[in-house]
């Protein structure tokens, strides 16, 4: 599933292919996936400009309205030129003024996207309770939210409503750089090795977005694009390979219902 930094990478490329572009027309090719709103309310705006929230995608509008997407697994919004055949599970077509086209697909079908009017978008549950950003929030502040939680670490760094975006990717590495155990319990975890975790989770995310994204199966960016921070990973998706600190090979358990990727000899279980 892209998280954060795959989504911040979409988003920037949305945006400079669509910012100020019209909607002449929407077809909503599979209704299902659409959770909120009409999208014959979309002909006639204009994309004021593309962000990031979490893991969802916006395009904000100029009449204060949204046109929202989550991508879950298998999800892309891509911009497709005029005449290229578009792809068997294409789901929402809006076409751009130009005779471009703005495109949703999505194979397995969890992804969604939402229209909502001006004001709508903060009113809806799923948003309101997202939990902060972590490239916009302090070490301190996370610290804090996780230190007084009975739950173990992972489950809390996978919890969007603690903070938003991360996935297993990432909290994975996170808790390999900040050298704690993925089953730790976060309120047994030192201040300071809590504080470590989030500098390391920020400079990781950063590193992710100035890389394009980590591309795990088919995540592709605006352009079509793959990301190259995959080769960046020092543990996830590495069982049994060496630990890149200690040598000794990197095991993998379920840990908050997810493979966690670690090493038992440099990662302490608090
Ligand atoms: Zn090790």
């Amino acid at each position: 599933m892209p998280e954060l930094p795959e989504v911040e990478t979409i988003a920037r490329g949305l945006h400079a292919l669509v910012q100020g572009r019209r909607i002449a027309d929407a077809r909503l090719l599979t209704p299902a996936v659409l959770r909120a709103g009409r999208t014959e309310t979309l002909p006639g705006r204009t994309v004021t400009h593309v962000s990031r929230r979490a893991k969802l995608l916006r395009l904000h509008l100029d009449h204060g309205g949204c046109l929202v997407f989550h991508l879950k697994m298998t999800g892309r919004v891509w911009v497709a030129g005029p005449g290229l055949d578009l792809p068997k599970h294409t789901h929402l077509i809006c076409g751009l003024d130009g005779g471009d086209r703005l495109v949703f697909e999505d194979t397995r079908r969890f992804g969604y996207c939402a229209v909502f009017e001006a004001g709508e978008m903060e009113e809806w549950d799923f948003f309101r309770s997202l939990g902060p950003e972590p490239l916009e929030t302090c070490a301190e502040d996370l610290s804090r939210r996780i230190g007084v939680r009975r739950a173990g670490v992972k489950a809390l760094l996978l919890n969007q409503t603690i903070l938003a975006g991360v996935g297993n990717i990432y909290a994975d590495e996170s808790l390999f750089a900040a050298r704690i155990h993925p089953a730790s319990l976060a309120a047994a975890i030192p201040e300071s090795k809590r504080l470590q975790l989030f500098e390391e989770l920020r400079r990781i995310l950063l590193e992710a977005i100035a890389a394009g994204g980590s591309t795990i199966s088919d995540y592709r960016n605006a352009y079509g694009k793959s990301g190259i921070f995959q080769d960046s990973f020092q543990v996830y998706g590495k069982k049994g390979e060496p630990c890149p600190a200690c040598g000794r090979p990197l095991q993998a358990e379920q840990v908050a219902g997810r493979t966690s990727t670690h090493c038992v000899r440099c990662q302490k279980l608090y």
